[in-house]
């Protein structure tokens, strides 16, 4: 048997793969490969799937797409934007834009009020109503003045966490189907 057709690879070449994607069937454009570069092989052709150029493009430069972003803020909206303080994390807001695939639904399920709702619960967003309610009867344990002792230091937090809660609780995301 033939060896692996990646270069310095020493294994055997059990698995065929076409040499460019979308040209399966014409004679020579097929490689061996080992099990473990079929994979990586394999994995490299599906990962594009269903994303568009940009997201490509993206996905293939971090570095390309933090630019891309940082452009597109700066001139959405007539300079001013969407605002950083909307994410919990600047990084969530070029996530948000550039993360491909079924994730995305995932993100825009929530609007900016209820994703820093989200922040103050120390949530993610791809929580449920359940969890959000157990963190809000946690917080409010926690922060309560009637629970630890008279302390009223954590009032600010606690009002914070209140308003959060009354937001989220109707949030659309967690509206039941039908
Ligand atoms: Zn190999």
């Amino acid at each position: 048997m033939a060896g692996c057709s990646v270069r310095g690879c020493r294994q055997p070449g059990e698995f065929r793969a076409p040499l460019t994607p979308g040209d399966f069937d014409g004679p020579g454009t097929w490689q061996w490969l080992c099990l473990e570069h079929v994979r990586e092989h394999n994995a490299k052709y599906n990962f594009f799937d269903g994303m568009s150029p940009d997201e490509i493009e993206a996905a293939q430069s971090p570095i390309a797409g933090w630019e891309r972003a940082t452009r597109a803020f700066a001139h959405a909206g007539g300079g001013k934007g969407p605002v950083w303080r909307d994410f919990v994390d600047p990084l969530d807001a070029i996530a948000a834009r550039y993360r491909p695939g079924p994730r995305r639904h995932v993100i825009d399920r929530f609007t900016a009020q209820e994703r820093h709702a989200l922040g103050v619960m120390g949530l993610n967003d791809d929580t449920d109503l359940h969890t959000v309610r157990k963190r809000y009867s946690e917080l409010v344990r926690r922060y309560h003045p009637d629970r630890n002792g008279g302390d009223r230091s954590h009032e600010a937090k606690l009002i914070q966490v209140i308003e959060a809660w009354q937001l989220l609780k109707s949030a659309t995301a967690f509206a039941q189907p039908g």
